[in-house]
């Protein structure tokens, strides 16, 4: 499997919106502007569609992985580690 092919994938199972709440610990419901995780305006919006974010204030944005890269202040490799694990770790969750 190619690494952009791993990336794919993890888009597709880790949907954005669900995985920012759940790691910020915040409601990021609906299509109104939410407070940005990075910048704390409000000023920040997902999209479901294209599985991306964007704050209108420090311009951050980008998909899973960015925001994992910009969160975490790592690599893409590591990025995508972290939400690789992640998926593993949710699934087992779920099996439980
Ligand atoms: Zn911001």
């Amino acid at each position: 499997m190619s690494l952009d092919t791993v990336a794919n994938d993890i888009k597709k199972r880790l949907p954005l919106r669900e995985f920012i709440q759940n790691v910020t610990g915040r409601d990021f419901k609906g299509k109104k502007a939410h407070l940005c995780p990075f910048c704390e305006e409000k000023a920040f919006k997902i999209s479901d569609k294209n599985l991306v974010f964007l704050c209108l204030s420090c311009h951050e944005g980008g998909d899973i992985i960015s925001y994992v890269i910009l969160a975490r202040k790592c690599t893409y490799n590591k990025a995508k580690e972290f939400l690789l694990a992640y998926l593993v770790g949710v699934q087992a969750a779920l099996k439980v």
